[in-house]
């Protein structure tokens, strides 16, 4: 294979946009500009196909369509989930997982906030989760795939412990409503995203990962659940996001998050054994140690340390051959700082700084993979 080749293994930072949601799209961006709100005829059909958007996600997550709020990606997701609970009970407090992207952590921190600590291999345990929760918790936050080690959390069985807590609360008299986030954005490409079936009450995705168009994404909210707007003015989105609406991304997200859907079995199964192949490959190469749970995880992710080998340099190398790789969370790039996954996890600050991350996507062949395997070692014992 041809160096000059390009390679792309980050798309837990980023998809292209798939051919069906640019087509879904297309119309809205210059013949179809209505406002949706307008009133005549032509805006009328802009409006009808933002609801008919809203109904195609809705039906897949098992929501109704009033309880889909479009946003603009996961960090206004996430933002409107933790601020819109939380701005309202300025007592109480919440709890969100150690291993939370920091749009969960940042506006968290505003508030009375615990973070719940993962185990070794990066999964929040639900007896950790119970054991935190007190009286004046209303809010827990755990994402369901992790976006730096991959790993799968339990968010059905930490939603059976909640309800549980919740019925407790209520025969003894309290009040407070306990709320159940998880911030989906890394996960909506290979997994169920059917909030009955996980027992959430919020839940964040991102369209800029599953193919469709960035800086488009929702946030689901449970019928009964009461959030508090961040962003006001014409009262778009049921009043919980202000703003006239980008049509073309929300149709694009629908469109993209039902191709998603519809083919995660069979890239599952594809996936995995694309992985794991990699996996052994890279393992075989001395110094080096997989992160996060192999058991519990998606079926993308590589997060991989090799004693000794600083992950910038790796990464600046695998690009000058063509192979682009991520150092960590793409979000945080703008950091220098070691992971705060992989120290949640217990690793070192100097094994944060060893270890990168390969993310496979639907371009991604047993071919590029073993020229990346390849490549790794020739990189490390040029090194060593
Ligand atoms: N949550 C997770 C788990 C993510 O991986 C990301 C982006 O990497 C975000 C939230 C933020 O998403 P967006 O860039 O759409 O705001």
């Amino acid at each position: 294979m041809s160096a000059k080749k390009t390679i792309y293994l980050d798309h837990a930072a980023a998809t292209p946009l798939s051919e069906d949601a640019l087509i879904a799209m297309k119309p809205y961006f210059a013949q179809q500009f209505y406002n949706p709100s307008a009133l005549y005829l032509r805006a009328q059909d802009v409006r009808a196909a933002v609801e008919t958007a809203r109904h195609s996600v809705a039906q897949i997550i098992g929501a109704r369509s009033g309880e889909v709020i479009f946003t603009a990606g996961a960090t206004e997701a996430n933002n409107i989930a933790v601020q819109g609970v939380m701005a309202q009970y300025p007592d109480a407090n919440c709890l969100v997982s150690s291993i939370e992207h920091e749009s969960v952590l940042k506006p968290a921190s505003r508030y009375r906030c615990k973070e719940i600590p993962c185990d070794e291999s990066g999964i929040i345990q639900p007896s950790a989760v119970v054991t935190m929760i007190d009286d004046d918790t209303v809010l827990v936050s755990v994402m369901q795939v992790n976006n730096e080690v991959g790993t799968i959390q339990p968010i059905s069985e930490i939603a059976r412990h909640i309800k549980t807590v919740r019925e407790e609360r209520s025969k003894a008299g309290n009040a407070l409503p306990l709320y159940l986030h998880t911030d989906a954005a890394q996960s909506a490409n290979y997994f169920d995203i059917h909030v009955q079936r996980l027992g959430i009450d919020l839940l964040s995705l991102n369209g800029g990962k599953i193919y469709g168009p960035k800086q488009s994404g929702l946030l689901y909210v449970k019928r009964g659940v009461i959030i508090k707007p961040l962003v006001v003015g014409g009262g778009q989105e049921f009043g919980l996001r202000s703003g006239t609406e980008n049509v073309a991304g929300i149709v694009g997200l629908a469109a993209a998050f039902a191709q998603a859907q519809e083919i995660k079995d069979s890239e599952v199964k594809r996936l995995v054994e694309l992985r794991d192949t990699f996996i052994k490959e890279l393992l075989s190469i001395f110094g080096s140690a997989i992160n996060g749970s192999l058991r519990h995880r998606t079926a993308n992710n590589i997060h991989i340390t090799f004693d000794g080998i600083d992950n910038e340099w790796l990464v600046m190398s695998l690009d000058e051959a063509g192979i682009m790789a991520g150092v960590g969370s793409a979000c945080s790039a703008s950091s220098d700082k070691p992971s705060h996954v992989l120290l949640a996890m217990g690793r070192t600050d100097q094994q944060a700084q060893n270890s990168i991350r390969l993310t496979l996507g639907r371009s991604t062949t047993n071919g590029q993979l073993r020229y990346t395997a390849e490549t790794i070692k020739r990189l490390i014992s040029s090194k060593r």
